[in-house]
């Protein structure tokens, strides 16, 4: 027994850990529900290139779930049951078929398009046919690989470092471009860095949240900053919530900034509002 701990507050953690639990086992017996009865769908996070006019110059797809008993379940706990169930293949066929049949519908109304992102997990990534399947998709809705990015993880290249270099190098051969989420958390190492050619780079929310009051964090990301764009890389700022964050940012010659300071993830209707003006309210 751990010391300072009393019988009490293992059963409080037992508690805890059982109502996880089942929640947990709930949500993965309802993704396939939820799937075949349309309780998902996407929102549109915009990135916004800092100058003197602010510009929105692409944008995020991220998935939503309305279910019928929790309410919204964040992707944050639902795609790693999904990964756990291998139910996340579908999601992720289902994330790409709706973001390409969205853009289809934007081009035939008129809209003047931006590259938009899309999150994928490793495991989908990693399906022996998931190039296959990812130029079926944009052939079948017309879409132009300019407008499309991809949204990758480290973990991806563990294990599969040949194997990802070449299926990068294929998609980026198309015109897709390729971005490295949620680095500065996780592994981050320099190397794959240095071998893989990206065209992005994402700062993770957490190295960016404090930047303003934490020298070290400013420190940590002004480094990666520099390393991004020594390497011809795109530098993205996730997770930008404050304007003191956001005047650190735009002294370190950064790409673009997400986060709530600008916008919250949009709904489509005014995603269409956005692409219109390319602006947003603080803009
Ligand atoms: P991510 O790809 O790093 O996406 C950024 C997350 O940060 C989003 O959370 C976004 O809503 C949130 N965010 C953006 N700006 C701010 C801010 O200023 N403050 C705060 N507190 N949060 C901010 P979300 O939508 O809940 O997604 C969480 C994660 O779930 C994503 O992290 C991504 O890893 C995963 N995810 C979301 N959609 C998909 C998808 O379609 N497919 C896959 N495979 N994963 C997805
Ligand atoms: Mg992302
Ligand atoms: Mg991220
Ligand atoms: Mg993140």
């Amino acid at each position: 027994r751990v010391k300072g701990l009393s019988k009490n507050d293992y059963r409080f953690f037992d508690r805890e850990m059982r109502i996880s639990n089942q929640r947990a086992f709930q949500i993965k017996n309802d993704l396939r529900i939820g799937l075949d009865n349309n309780q998902f769908y996407l929102v549109y996070q915009p990135k916004v290139s800092p100058g003197k006019k602010d510009i929105v110059t692409s944008y995020e797809a991220l998935i939503r779930w309305q279910h019928p008993e929790f309410q919204e379940v964040s992707p944050g706990e639902f795609i790693p049951l999904a990964e756990e169930l291998g139910m996340i293949n579908e999601i992720g066929d289902w994330v790409l078929e709706n973001v390409c049949r969205q853009l289809k519908a934007w081009k035939t109304n008129g809209y003047d398009l931006l590259p938009v992102s899309i999150n994928l997990s490793s495991s989908q990534f990693l399906q022996a046919d998931f190039v296959d399947k990812f130029w079926s998709v944009l052939h079948a809705y017309q879409v132009d690989p300019a407008w499309i990015q991809i949204e990758i993880t480290e973990s991806l290249f563990i294990d599969n470092e040949k194997y990802v270099q070449q299926i990068l190098k294929i998609m980026k051969e198309n015109g897709i471009k390729i971005a490295l989420d949620d680095f500065g958390t996780g592994y981050s190492s320099l190397a794959y860095l240095q071998k893989l050619d990206l065209d992005i780079l994402k700062i993770d929310r957490s190295l960016i949240s404090g930047i303003s009051h934490l020298s070290i964090k400013r420190k940590i990301a002004t480094t990666i900053v520099q390393l991004g764009k020594s390497m011809g890389m795109k530098v993205v700022a996730e997770g930008v919530e404050t304007k003191e964050e956001l005047d650190i940012l735009r002294n370190h010659d950064i790409d673009e900034i997400q986060g709530y300071y600008y916008s919250k993830p949009l709904a489509i209707q005014e995603m269409s509002e956005v692409l219109k003006t390319k602006k947003l309210g603080k803009s």
